[in-house]
C-alpha cells in the first residue's frame, strides 16, 4: 500500500504545469536518495549550507548563492538584504524599517500583479512596497534616495504591456538601483541560471526549487552579487532573524543540490526531445480518437520557456475549465491545463505539458480528454 493509499489521498497524472497546488514537480531517483542518505547522518548545518550553496554558485556559474525555501523565501530574503546589506543589527529590527535609509521596493504595476501575487510577500519584511506605470521611463523616475531595490517578474504569459527586464535593467544599473529578478518558473533554457545576473546584469535572481528544477518542493534558490547573498545567508536559517522561519534542513539541501546538478547536466536539447516526443505521441492519440480537436505544437512554454506544449481546441460549447472538471473526476483523474478568464484565450482551448508526465501517463490523458470531448451534453 502507497503512503497515499494510507493516507486516503488521490494521486493524480500531471499534464498541467509545475503548480504548487498539485506537488510541484516529482524528483529523480537520485534526488531522492540523496535526501534518503542525508537523513541518516548528523552534520554541521553551517558546514553543508557552505558546501551546497558553493556548489550551487559554481553550477549556476554566479559569484554567490543561497538555498533557501522556496522562490517565496528567496523574495523575501533578497528584500531583507537589499535593505540591510550584511548589517545584523539593522536584521534585527526587521520588519520596523522607518529609520532605514532605503526601505521602498519598487514593482511595476498592472493587472499582471493579481496573476503572481509573489511580490506581497516583500512587504513581510516592512519594506515599503510602491507600484510604478509599466513603463522604464516611469521607473525612472520613481526611484530615488529611499528606493532599496526594482523587483522584476519576467514571464511571457503575465507580462504583456510591461517592460521587460533587458529593457529595464540596464536603465536601472546606469543608476546603480539594486534589481532583483524573480524568475521561479523561467526555466528551461539553463543559461536562464545565469542570464538575467551575468549578462542583465540583476544584482538577485531567484528560482524555485521544486519546479522546474524537480527538486524538493519546499526549496529554492537565490543567486547573485556575493555581498547580497551574504545578507540572505545572515537573515536565513539557522540564524535567528525573518529566514529562520523558512528553514531548509540537511535532508531538503542535498536534494537540492543533486536535483540542481542533474538539471543543469540534463536539462537540454534531450530533455526537449523526451518532452516533445510525448506530446506527439498524445497528439496523434487523441486525434485519432476526436478527429473534430484542432491541436496546435508549440515550441516554447506558457512563460516563453524552452519547452513544448500542446494547445488543443475542444469541439465548440465545450469549455477548458469543464474538461479539468471531467478529467479529474475520473477513476485515475489527470489534471490538464486551462486559462481562466483573465488572460483572454478562447474558452474552449486547454493546453497539455508534459514536463511532469510520464511515458506511461501519456494514453490516459489523450483518453481523458476525448472521453469528455465526446461528451452529449455540453456544460453550460
Ligand atoms: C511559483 C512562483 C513563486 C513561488 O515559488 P515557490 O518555490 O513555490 O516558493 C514565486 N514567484 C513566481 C513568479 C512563481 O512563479
Amino acid at each position: 500500500m502507497s503512503i497515499y493509499e494510507k493516507l486516503g489521498v488521490q494521486t493524480l497524472i500531471n499534464a498541467s504545469e509545475t503548480y504548487t497546488n498539485l506537488g510541484g514537480s516529482l524528483m529523480d531517483p537520485r534526488t531522492l536518495e540523496a535526501m534518503r542518505e542525508a537523513g541518516q547522518h548528523f552534520v554541521s548545518l553551517t558546514d553543508l549550507q557552505s558546501a551546497v550553496n558553493a556548489r550551487a554558485a559554481e553550477l549556476t556559474r554566479n559569484e554567490a548563492a543561497f538555498i533557501t525555501t522556496g522562490a517565496s523565501g528567496g523574495v523575501v530574503l533578497a528584500a531583507v538584504s537589499c535593505m540591510c546589506g550584511t548589517d545584523e543589527a539593522m536584521q534585527d529590527r526587521i520588519p520596523h524599517t522607518e529609520a532605514f535609509p532605503r526601505s521602498e521596493v519598487l514593482v511595476y504595476d498592472g493587472p499582471y500583479l493579481s496573476l503572481i501575487p509573489y511580490w506581497r510577500l516583500i512587504g513581510l519584511t516592512g519594506a515599503v512596497i510602491r507600484r510604478v506605470p509599466p513603463t522604464v521611463e516611469a521607473m525612472r523616475q520613481a526611484v530615488n534616495g529611499r528606493t532599496a531595490a526594482v523587483f522584476l517578474f519576467p514571464g511571457k504569459l503575465y507580462e504583456p504591456g510591461i517592460p521587460s527586464c533587458e529593457e529595464t535593467i540596464p536603465m536601472l544599473k546606469r543608476l546603480g538601483i539594486p534589481v532583483v529578478v524573480d524568475a521561479a518558473a523561467q526555466l528551461p533554457p539553463v543559461s536562464n541560471l545565469w542570464y538575467y545576473t551575468r549578462e542583465l546584469g540583476a544584482d538577485l535572481c531567484v528560482f524555485s526549487g521544486g519546479k522546474h528544477i524537480r527538486g524538493p518542493q519546499s526549496t529554492g534558490l537565490v543567486v547573485g552579487r556575493r555581498e547580497l547573498i551574504e545578507g540572505c545567508r545572515l537573515s536565513g536559517c539557522p540564524n535567528p532573524r525573518i529566514g529562520r522561519a523558512y528553514k531548509t534542513g540537511k535532508e531538503e539541501l542535498c536534494g537540492f543540490i543533486t536535483a540542481l546538478e542533474i538539471f543543469v547536466t540534463e536539462g537540454g536539447e534531450e530533455l526537449y526531445r523526451r518532452q516533445a516526443e510525448r506530446l506527439k505521441r498524445l497528439a496523434d492519440r487523441l486525434k485519432r480518437q476526436t478527429p473534430e480537436v484542432e491541436i496546435t505544437f508549440l515550441r516554447q512554454g506558457r512563460l516563453g520557456t524552452e519547452q513544448p506544449l500542446l494547445h488543443v481546441l475542444l469541439p465548440k460549447g465545450k469549455t477548458g475549465a469543464g474538461c479539468n472538471r471531467f478529467t479529474r473526476s475520473l477513476p485515475q483523474p489527470v489534471d490538464v491545463g486551462f486559462y481562466g478568464d483573465e488572460f483572454h484565450q478562447p474558452p474552449n482551448l486547454i493546453f497539455l505539458n508534459a514536463y511532469n508526465l510520464r511515458e506511461d501517463e501519456v494514453d490516459a490523458v489523450a483518453d481523458a480528454v476525448s472521453a469528455y470531448a465526446a461528451q452529449a451534453c455540453p456544460d453550460a
